[in-house]
């Protein structure tokens, strides 16, 4: 087995490895250091969670040891597609370049330009920044990049669904064709095999094992939801959301909750919280220093529930995450396999439990193609709960034998829920009337089948020929 002292790392940079307390090289790190020490364009393969930013971080560092950083004149760059995913990057470089000296700079959206300025204006060794941020600088005449010896492409395949791909191209013609490119991608899409073939030279290929199959450590279930109306499907997922974090009890130490939306991140923490959780939402419409702030919360344990997006979520390295929510299946099926792989890490248990709508079940088909199995169906807590509930309401209703008076409300308002009111049902309904005004959206009588005691714009006059041909679409 390969040892990192084969690797012909120099030897600071082997004292920082083993202060970070690694024994064996990944195989993403042997495969990629020795050609990237060499000189050559590495093309590696491979997603998070497999030691990648080592594999180019720990290279770079031996080769920048030697020579000094000019004014302006970065000597290496590092492109990151997410401002998170910079600065995790930023980290490893202050842990591996610990016992030497760099210097490096960190160019992301949310900081001030000045201070960046300054930094790059003194000389960088390291330059590590999101594409958008970078043609920022160049453009107002603070940066050259003619002095990039080496340049990383880190999570390509993300650039490439945030829509930076001719940002990239961009900046591959800013740098000296002479560089090393060390190139990384969890996928290889068309798109992307142009981009390598492009601007890559002769890379080595290194390919580790694409991650289809789900850790063995991970607990995965399903619990299918159809909501009873339509307009109710917002708030009863949440509060579904909310059964399923309480069935796990104590076990649910802490839980990263994705979501497909941005607008739904923000709204299920903001929910969540209503309801006493400890939540907090990251994506990217939030500032930078309260997105640092709040992944700093969920590492140290002071926040619980982080709910999050894909795209703030991909790459981030937090470790003992005990669950994983989708709130939604995600549209790409691979997703799936980054986000339950947050939990269940370096061998630990971890469980994934995630909600599926009926307008989600071709994502769910694409999902359990690729991991080659069912993922396990549990029962809904709330619609077995209701279902009871409800079949309770029917025979007190058959034994009651009168009309309703809900049926007779003038005033368009909505008809008072069958189910005992609550203060958190209330609460729900008031969230979901603000979702609706906010989303613009709005639902059509249509949906409302079964809310056949529902009259609007009938005075206190209910035909009997209207409640008649009701029922008979409740019993068809
Ligand atoms: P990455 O794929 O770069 O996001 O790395 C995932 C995690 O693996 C990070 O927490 C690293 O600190 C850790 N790591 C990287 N290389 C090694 C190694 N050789 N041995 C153990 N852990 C590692």
């Amino acid at each position: 087995m390969t040892k990192f002292s084969d690797l012909k790392l120099s030897p600071k940079v082997l004292k920082a490895i083993d202060e970070a307390g690694y024994e064996t090289p990944t195989p993403i790190q042997a495969g990629a250091i020795p050609p990237a020490l060499e000189g050559r364009d590495v093309l590696g393969i491979a997603q998070t969670g497999t030691g990648k930013t080592a594999s180019f971080t720990l290279p770079m560092i031996t080769a920048l040891a030697r020579g000094r950083a000019r004014a302006r004149m970065p000597r290496s760059l590092v492109l990151c597609p997410t401002r998170e995913l910079a600065a995790q990057v930023a980290e490893n470089f202050d842990a591996y370049a610990k016992n030497v000296k760099l210097t490096k700079a960190l160019l992301i959206g949310g900081v001030s330009f000045k201070e960046q300025d300054a930094l790059i204006d003194r000389g960088v060794d390291v330059l590590i920044a999101t594409p958008g941020r970078l043609l920022d600088h160049f453009e107002r005449g603070k940066l050259l990049l003619t002095g990039v010896q080496i340049m990383v492409v880190d999570e390509a395949d993300r650039m490439l669904d945030m829509g930076f791909i001719p940002d990239i191209e961009r900046i591959f013609g800013l740098t000296p064709f002479t560089r090393q490119t060390l190139f990384f991608s969890a996928t290889m899409a068309p798109e992307i095999e142009r981009i390598t073939n492009t601007f890559l030279s002769n890379p080595e290929r290194i390919e580790v094992a694409r991650q289809a199959t789900t850790s063995e450590t991970i607990t995965q279930e399903l619990c299918m939801f159809k909501a009873s109306r339509r307009d109710r499907a917002s708030s009863e997922k949440r509060k579904l959301l909310r059964a399923l974090i309480e069935r796990e009890g104590e076990a649910c130490s802490n839980a990263i909750i994705f979501c497909n939306r941005k607008t739904d991140v923000d709204i299920a923490a903001k929910s969540l919280k209503k309801y006493g959780y400890n939540a907090e939402p990251i994506h990217g419409d939030l500032e930078q220093s309260k997105r640092m702030q709040v992944l700093q919360g969920f590492r140290d344990g002071t926040i619980r529930f982080l709910c999050a997006s894909d795209v703030a979520a991909r790459g981030l390295d937090i470790p003992n995450v005990s669950h994983v929510f989708n709130y939604d299946v995600p549209g790409h099926a691979e997703d799936y396999v980054h986000r339950i792989g947050r939990t269940g890490r370096a061998g630990r248990d971890g469980k994934a439990i995630m909600i599926c709508e009926p307008r989600d079940e071709k994502n769910l088909d694409a999902v359990e193609r690729l991991i080659e199995k069912e993922i396990p169906r549990v029962d809904n807590p709330i619609q077995k709960e209701e279902r009871k509930s409800r079949s309770r309401k029917n025979t007190e209703d058959v034994k009651a034998d009168t009309p309703k008076q809900e049926t007779k409300r003038s005033d368009g308002s909505k008809k008072p829920e069958a189910a005992p009111k609550s203060t958190n049902r209330r609460d729900d309904q008031r969230d979901e009337r603000r979702n609706e005004r906010s989303s613009g959206g709005r639902s059509r009588g249509g949906s409302n089948r079964r809310d056949n005691n529902r009259t609007v714009g009938m005075g206190d006059h209910l035909p009997d020929f209207i409640a008649k041909s009701f029922d008979e679409r409740r019993q068809g």
